[in-house]
């Protein structure tokens, strides 16, 4: 009998449905649609197989016409079964949810499946068998292959349409999956004694098992934890489909310098396991040291984050904290975008526990809204250098100016730097904005109209986050040779950072840059951040005093005498004083008199574009122009 290639094929359906069936699963839209698949092709083929037999018995041994016209219209429904549930695996993740041309294909195929079901259970069916050539005939059977060619063409179209919106894998995958029954089938009506359409729905199935939902790389091996992948896939169905969930994630942070295999080990299955302990909830590994959980509603999961909190608590024999963020409703983030950025910024968190509020997210939107403003500025040229004029109080003249960077938005506003250097720091655009300043001091310098009205030297702002093993020393070589500018022009002006490790690569950069000319300032002094070893043990020339320390002098004695008892130990070390945030004429006076080199401030200048800057050098700078 011509069975030989659909028990094949069962025997191939049956090992991937048991392999599917047994595997760690998670509660993901297309796996529950692909199952729904696989059984269908597995109850289609045992009716290939069982028509093909009962023809056979009917037709050579006087077997119940009516019995195997019933067999054989199951197997044809079925068959339009399988390729519908084919068509709604392909489609459901693809066609959008809210659009109402979307909504109404999917009720169409709904009852064009329905009214095509009944239609090939009502029509006449035939059937014949000679030899190994076993078919039926008759309308029932034309409905099922008409109904079949339409699931199949439907779902290479919407498969063509929407490539972009799947990996290449993906596409693929479909493409391979449909066009292998197409191909069976015309060959199939070419050669009927050829069955080929049922295996090679199984050979199709055993694609898409392998390809699209590959269990291993939804399990992370050590700990058989679900992995990012499958979080990612979790959290994009979840918004899909719109199924509300939160969310709770402990970092393992490691209190030694040197975290061991043996400790990281234990600690990273020790996780694992409370986690599974807990509940039915998928938990998943996202990083290293990272592991969540997804709940259903927020009440179980701060039920459960407390639980996880007081193990933790009682574990006192390994060297490691945990920290918790817990994202109650995820109808707070827009969508998956803004899920993980939200994710992804506050794992990093150092406080114990961060509870996703309307405050967070908010801050999390107005950081990106500021980060696509500095890209964009980077883009179109938006970035500009304005410069405040310093006043040396021995020389009498405007010879300093320090160059602070503004982004000018498309209705000409000026963004101050408050409001994007923090952002530019935490998202690491400081590097490209930094060196777009300083290309930008150097082509001003370059131009030679500012030290011809008497300017000596512009400070630029560098942070500690633009310090890496070859910059700034890079770049500011780079600039000054391809602007000419000579380096004694330049001083930089840094701002002390907290981590020793970028302290050496500060001083590093700070030496390869003074060996070329270039000199330092430390900005900030007087505020929390500064430290007397950032003085003594740093190369600066010049110490800026903070706006709130100069202002402190004249609102409180304490400060006064500090300011005083500071300038006296710094002039002592052989370093120029700037005095910032000089406001009035009286404040100018008692700074003059108190023996400062330099002074900043409103009162002689606020920070102003280029060509204002020209023009203040050229009016107040009369006997020092060359
Ligand atoms: P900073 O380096 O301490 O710059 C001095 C700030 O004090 C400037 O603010 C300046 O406009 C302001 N200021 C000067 N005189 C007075 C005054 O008399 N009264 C008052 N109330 N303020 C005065 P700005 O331009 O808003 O810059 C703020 C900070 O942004 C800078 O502080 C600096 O830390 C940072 N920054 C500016 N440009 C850059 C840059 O190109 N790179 C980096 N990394 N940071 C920059
Ligand atoms: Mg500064
Ligand atoms: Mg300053």
């Amino acid at each position: 009998m011509n069975i030989e290639l659909q028990c094949c094929a069962l025997f191939i359906i049956f090992t991937i449905a048991v392999m599917f069936i047994r595997e760690k699963k998670l509660d993901l839209m297309n796996r529950k649609l692909f199952q729904r698949a696989i059984l269908a092709c597995f109850a289609c083929l045992i009716f290939d197989i069982l028509s093909v037999i009962l023809i056979n018995l009917s037709v050579f041994r006087g077997f119940s016409i009516a019995i195997t016209e019933m067999v054989c219209k199951f197997y044809i429904m079925l068959l339009v079964l399988q390729g519908y549930f084919g068509y709604v695996y392909a489609s459901t993740s693809l066609l959008p949810r809210e659009k109402m041309w979307a909504v109404i294909v999917r009720y169409l195929s709904h009852l064009v499946f329905g009214i095509g079901e009944i239609m090939m259970l009502v029509l006449p069916i035939g059937y014949t068998a000679s030899g190994r050539i076993v078919y039926s005939y008759g309308p029932s059977t034309s409905v099922a292959y008409a109904l079949s060619a339409v699931y199949i063409l439907a779902t290479i179209v919407t498969t063509i349409a929407y490539r972009k919106h799947m990996p290449g894998r993906r596409f693929i995958a479909m493409l391979l999956w449909q066009g292998l029954w197409l191909l069976a089938a015309a060959v199939q009506f070419i050669q009927p004694q050829l069955l080929l359409v049922g295996f090679a729905s199984a050979f199709g199935m055993v694609i898409l098992y392998i390809q699209l939902e590959n269990p291993s790389e939804y399990v992370d091996g050590s700990t058989g934890l679900f992995t990012m992948n499958a979080l990612s896939a979790y959290v994009h169905d979840r918004y899909k489909f719109d199924k509300q969930f939160s969310l709770f994630t402990a970092k393992i942070h490691y209190l030694t310098n040197y975290v061991d295999y043996n400790m990281e080990q234990a600690a990273v299955m020790r996780t694992a396991r409370a986690l599974v302990a807990l509940g039915p909830e998928p938990a998943f590994r996202i990083d290293d040291d990272t592991f969540c959980v997804v709940y259903d509603v927020k009440e179980r999961m701060f039920e459960r984050a407390a639980n996880i909190k007081m193990q933790k608590d009682g574990v006192t024999d390994l060297p490691a904290k945990g920290t918790y963020l817990l994202i109650p409703d995820s109808t707070q983030m827009s969508g998956p975008d803004e899920f993980f950025r939200f994710l992804h910024t506050y794992l990093e968190a150092e406080q114990e526990i961060t509870i996703a509020d309307e405050k967070l997210v908010q801050r999390l939107r107005d950081q990106n809204r500021i980060k696509e403003l500095i890209d964009e500025a980077l883009r179109l040229d938006r970035v500009e250098v304005f410069y405040q004029p310093f006043y040396n109080v021995r020389e009498f003249c405007f010879d300093v100016a320090e160059a602070l960077v503004r982004i000018r938005t498309r209705d000409g506003k000026i963004v101050p730097p408050g409001e994007f250097i923090p952002v530019a720091e935490e998202t690491g655009q400081i590097i490209p904005l930094g060196i777009r300043v300083f290309e930008k001091v150097c082509e001003f310098l370059s131009k030679g109209e500012a030290l011809e009205a008497g300017l000596k030297q512009v400070e630029v702002n560098i942070s500690a986050a633009q310090f890496d093993f070859d910059n700034p020393t890079k770049f500011v070589t780079e600039m000054i040779e391809k602007y000419g500018v000579e380096p004694g022009c330049i001083n930089l002006e840094i701002t002390e950072t907290a981590a020793a490790k970028n302290r050496d690569i500060m001083l590093e950069n700070m030496n390869r840059l003074i060996e070329k000319g270039i000199g330092f300032s430390l900005d900030d002094f007087g505020t929390g951040r500064s430290n007397i070893d950032y003085f003594v043990n740093m190369p600066v020339e010049n110490i800026k005093f903070d706006y709130s320390f100069t202002q402190g002098f004249f609102e409180n004695d304490k400060t006064k005498y500090v300011l005083s008892g500071m300038m006296d130990i710094l002039h002592k070390l052989d370093m120029n004083i700037v005095a910032e945030g000089i406001e009035t004429e009286e404040q100018m006076k008692v700074m003059s008199e108190l023996g400062i080199e330099y002074i900043q401030g409103y009162y002689y200048s606020r920070p102003i574009p280029e060509d204002e800057f020209i023009a203040f050098l050229k009016e107040k700078n009369p006997q020092c122009q060359k």
